[in-house]
């Protein structure tokens, strides 16, 4: 779309731009500060996202009606995200990721960036096309059941799409001859898709059989140095859920079909988790039910305490796996003394999308779709009056003021969308900018057009309502942290 160009510059608009100090691209593409009007350079500027040319289908239908999703079982998570077209079915347990969903999803994948590599994790990308010969050696082409994913190819060699990739990685690291104690720890993982054969896939991307998934294996010259590593990364998860604002409990649990000595989820609290956990009302102490008896009632750390049964979607597992691995795939290393010693490993999961859904599960009202701030798929939305209403002139203030955003806050480009359905009431579409969850919605009224220009804002996470000079919103959106 053309940036509008303004022939005529209204008498409000000129006062608005008048003192706004902004970079100037020169020849050279270096930028230089002089105040000039905007769109003196408006080629320069991206141009303005708005609703009405966004791909985000409404769908407000009752899903339950829908025979594309009769077998699942629906949750307020994949309600939401189908009506606010976040999402779209396409088979079972499978779903087209809409664009929203798609930006929320990459600014998810770049927090998780910024923690694992943190902590010294190093990105790989490694297929998810595996043969089975691998699994066989693990055994656990076996082990695994029906939940792995089985093909064979043309030449009638059997391959299996991958759930998780500890054969693969251990088999990469065990080609390397020169490996030496200087490189450890060594972390590498990578956010990948996933596959499961869910018998029952339900809960929308709580439970599909296709996902994201951050998986991440660490190598170590010792128990000890292993114990060290698996601590510093439940310390990144730790940071990351902060960072996201969800409350998620560190839990015991059992290790399963991963196998190894100790193992954590990273469990958040909510109604329609899967996994039944047992909290100490006394210590921290939490587990995972699967991890002791079922009758027990005392808390087996303080003695003391009673725990208190409740229920919780996994979104991340922690499992420090030994030497299990690596000896059968014989992922050595020089030691310091100069002997060949086989590492010590261990693997770190984080569901990419599940956290996402069980993030708008446990945020959202039965209405209205609340993102972890960083997640958000754009932070503002600006709306400009009714067209043909009494306010109608200062329509042309939002559009620039999308601009005025985006130079003023280089960050912010691309996060603020133009809602220019002006057909629709103010009314209705503040009502779908709060059921889409923007974290700020601007106003663009009467009072922007004053000899102050002021903006009504609303932020959706608390729900206050402010009146801000363009200096004051400039201000509450430079603080707002992009990813
Ligand atoms: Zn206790």
């Amino acid at each position: 779309m053309e940036p509008i160009m303004h022939q005529v510059w209204p008498r409000v608009f000129q006062r608005l731009h008048r003192t706004l100090i902004l970079p100037k691209r020169n020849h050279s593409g270096c930028a230089e500060h002089t105040a000039v009007p905007a769109s003196t350079h408006s080629r320069h500027i991206r141009p303005t996202l708005l609703v009405s040319r966004l791909y985000q289908p409404s769908n407000l239908r009752d899903v339950g009606q829908d025979t594309r999703l009769q077998g699942e079982m629906t949750c307020k998570s994949q309600r939401l995200m189908l009506q606010a077209g976040l999402i779209h079915p396409s088979n079972p347990g499978c779903y087209y990721y809409l664009p929203a969903t798609v930006r929320s999803m990459e600014k998810l994948v770049r927090v998780i960036d910024q923690e694992m590599q943190g902590i010294g994790g190093q990105k790989l990308d490694m297929p998810s096309l595996c043969t089975a010969d691998l699994w066989k050696t693990s055994e656990r082409w076996d082990l695994m059941g029906k939940e792995l994913l089985r093909l064979k190819d043309r030449h009638g060699v059997d391959y299996c799409l991958g759930p998780t990739h500890e054969e693969a990685v251990t088999t990469l690291v065990a080609h390397q001859a020169n490996l030496s104690y200087r490189h450890f720890p060594l972390l590498l993982y990578q956010i990948t898709r996933k596959f499961r054969d869910e018998p029952k896939p339900k809960f929308g991307l709580l439970r599909g059989r296709e996902f994201y998934m951050k998986d991440m294996y660490s190598f170590d010259v010792s128990e000890e140095a292993a114990y060290q590593t698996y601590e510093s990364v439940c310390q990144a998860y730790t940071r990351l859920f902060a960072r996201l604002g969800l409350h998620c409990v560190q839990v015991q649990a059992d290790t399963g079909n991963i196998g190894g000595k100790l193992s954590h989820e990273f469990q958040l609290p909510a109604d329609i988790g899967e996994d039944r956990l047992l909290l100490c009302g006394n210590c921290p102490f939490s587990a995972n039910v699967e991890t002791l008896s079922s009758d027990r009632t005392d808390c087996p750390q303080c003695k003391t305490g009673t725990l208190v049964e409740s229920k919780g979607i996994e979104v991340g597992h922690t499992f420090y796996l030994g030497k299990k691995y690596s000896k059968v795939f014989n992922a050595t290393f020089t030691n310091a003394q100069n002997k060949l010693s086989i590492a010590e490993m261990g693997c770190y999961g984080l569901g990419v999308t599940r956290i996402l859904a069980a993030a708008i599960e446990v945020m959202s009202t039965e209405e209205e779709i609340r993102w972890p701030g960083l997640l958000a798929p754009y932070q503002v939305c600006v709306l400009p009056p009714k067209k043909g209403s009494k306010m109608d002139e200062v329509a042309v203030l939002a559009e620039d003021l999308v601009h005025i955003l985006g130079e003023a806050l280089p960050r912010l480009r691309g996060e603020v969308v133009l809602d220019d359905r002006t057909h629709m009431t103010i009314g209705k579409r503040l009502k779908d900018a709060s059921r889409l969850g923007y974290p700020y919605v601007i106003v663009v009224g009467q009072s922007a057009s004053e000899e102050t220009p002021r903006f009504e804002v609303i932020c959706q996470r608390t729900g206050e309502t402010m009146f801000l000079s363009r200096d004051g919103l400039l201000d509450l959106l430079g603080g707002v942290e992009i990813v």
